[in-house]
C-alpha cells in the first residue's frame, strides 16, 4: 500500500482492533445461526454469544443485561430514545430540553418532534462548551418529559456534567438521556452513579465494527417507558425488531471490554500526546483552543487558526494527515459548525478550525510530523495569501487584531 496520511480523525470513526476482529470471525460462517432460532444448536450457539456480549456490555456501564437493547449504532439509539420517550409520555407532557451543541442525531429527531407538536428548548452552552446545570434546571417545566445532553462532544471533546444533570432530572422526575457515542470506553460511565435513564452507544468510535450499537434503558427506579420505532419479529423484548447480528455484537462487546480494561493507561498516553501536539502548535501566533481546557476527552484537540482559509489549510495538509474541520457530517458545507457557533464567540467563526482526534494507533512520531506540517502550512498560507478582503472580512480582521493584543 502506498504511504497514506496519518489518521487523526478518530471522532469520525476508528479502525477495528485486530483482537476485536479475531473474536468476530467465527460468527460469520461457523457459528452463523440466528439467535432467535430456539429449536436447534445453531440458534443456541449464536444466542449464547449474544447473551455473553450483552452481559459484558452491561457490566461495563453498571447496568443489567435486560437493560441493553442492540441497535445499528448511536443514530438509531438516539432516535429510539427520543422518539420512543416522546411517544410513550406524550400524555404527561410534550416538552423536551436539549443543547445547541448536540450531534445532529439528537437535534434532528427533536426538530422532527417539533413538527408533530412537541416543544423543544435548545439550551445555549457556555463559551467553554459546557451546559450550565442551572440553565437546565431553569428550563424544566411541569410538562417536560425528557432532557437529552451528550456525554462527550464529537467536535470539541468537552465532557458534560452527567452526574449533576442526572441528579437534577431524577429529582424532578424527568427522563434523562445521554448520547455517549464518543464517551464509551474513553471515560468511566456508570448509569447508576450518574442516574442516567437512557444511554446511546456505538462500537465504531471505540475500535469495534460499524453498524452496531446499543441503547441502555433503565428498568428500575424508575422503569423507563419506550415506544418501539421498528416493528416486526419482536426481538429485543419488542423494542427493536430485526434479526440480531452476532459477529457485530460479539465485536462490540469485545471492543468495549478492551477499551475499559486499558482506559486509564490509554487516557494518560493520549492526553500526553494531545498536550504535545498543542504545545508544538503554539509556536504559531493566532491559534486558539476550542472547548474547556481540561474537562475534555484525552484524544481531542480542536483549534481555531486566525488569518488562513480553512479549505486551503485542509488541502495543504491532506497528504500528511487525515483530519476534519468541524464535524464529518457537516464538512460538505463550507461554514462553521453548529458546535463552534454554539460557543458564541463570533470572532472565532471567521477562523479556520481543525479537529484532531487522536487514537490507539497514533505515536509520538505521528504527532511531531503533523505538528510540523500544520505549522509550516499555516505559515506558508499566511505569507502567500493576501486574499482580497471584503469589507466585512476587513472588519473581522481588525477584530482579530484587537483580540490578539
Ligand atoms: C458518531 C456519533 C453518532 C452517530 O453514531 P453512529 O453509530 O455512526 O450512528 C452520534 N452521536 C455522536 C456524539 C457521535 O459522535
Amino acid at each position: 500500500m502506498p504511504d497514506r496520511p496519518i489518521y487523526l480523525d478518530c471522532h469520525a470513526t476508528t479502525p477495528v482492533d485486530q483482537r476485536v476482529l479475531d473474536t468476530m470471525m467465527p460468527y460469520f460462517s461457523e457459528y452463523f445461526g440466528n439467535p432467535g432460532s430456539s429449536l436447534h444448536q445453531y440458534g443456541w450457539e449464536a444466542e449464547a454469544a449474544v447473551k455473553r456480549s450483552r452481559e459484558a456490555l452491561a457490566r461495563g456501564i453498571n447496568a443489567t443485561p435486560e437493560e441493553i437493547i442492540f441497535t445499528s449504532g448511536a443514530t438509531e439509539a438516539n432516535n429510539l430514545a427520543i422518539k420512543g420517550v416522546a411517544e410513550a409520555y406524550f400524555n404527561q407532557g410534550r416538552h423536551i430540553v436539549t443543547a445547541q451543541s448536540e450531534h445532529s442525531a439528537v437535534l434532528d429527531p427533536c426538530r422532527y418532534l417539533e413538527k408533530l407538536g412537541f416543544e423543544v428548548t435548545y439550551l445555549p452552552v457556555q463559551s467553554n462548551g459546557l451546559v450550565e446545570v442551572q440553565a437546565i434546571a431553569a428550563a424544566l417545566r411541569e410538562d417536560t418529559i425528557l432532557v437529552s445532553v451528550m456525554a462527550a462532544n464529537n467536535e470539541i471533546g468537552v465532557l458534560q456534567p452527567l452526574a449533576e444533570i442526572g441528579a437534577l432530572c431524577h429529582g424532578r422526575r424527568v427522563v434523562f438521556h445521554t448520547d455517549a457515542a464518543q464517551a464509551l470506553g474513553k471515560i468511566p460511565l456508570d448509569v447508576q452513579a450518574m442516574k442516567i435513564d437512557l444511554m446511546s452507544m456505538t462500537a465504531h468510535k471505540v475500535y469495534g465494527p460499524k453498524g452496531i450499537g446499543a441503547l441502555y434503558i433503565r428498568r428500575r427506579q424508575p422503569r423507563v417507558q419506550l415506544a418501539p420505532q421498528l416493528h416486526g419479529g419482536g426481538q429485543e423484548r419488542g423494542l427493536r425488531s430485526g434479526t440480531l447480528y452476532p459477529p457485530q455484537i460479539v465485536g462490540f462487546a469485545k471492543a468495549v471490554e478492551l477499551a475499559i480494561a486499558e482506559m486509564s493507561a490509554e487516557s494518560e498516553r493520549l492526553g500526553s500526546l494531545r498536550d504535545r501536539l498543542w504545545q508544538q502548535l503554539q509556536t504559531l501566533s493566532g491559534i486558539y483552543l476550542n472547548g474547556h481546557s481540561t474537562q475534555r476527552l484525552p484524544g481531542n484537540l480542536n483549534i481555531s487558526v486566525a488569518g488562513v482559509d480553512g479549505r486551503a489549510l485542509l488541502l495543504g495538509l491532506r497528504s500528511v494527515v487525515a483530519l476534519s474541520s468541524g464535524s464529518a457530517c457537516s464538512t460538505h458545507k463550507n461554514e462553521p459548525s453548529h458546535v463552534l457557533k454554539a460557543l458564541g464567540q463570533p470572532d472565532k467563526l471567521a477562523y479556520a478550525s481543525l479537529r484532531f482526534g487522536l487514537g490507539r494507533f497514533n505515536t509520538s512520531a505521528d504527532i511531531d510530523q503533523v505538528a510540523g506540517a500544520v505549522v509550516t502550512t499555516v505559515e506558508a498560507l499566511r505569507q502567500a495569501q493576501p486574499t482580497p478582503m471584503t469589507p466585512s472580512e476587513k472588519k473581522r480582521t481588525s477584530k482579530i487584531k484587537q483580540f490578539r493584543s
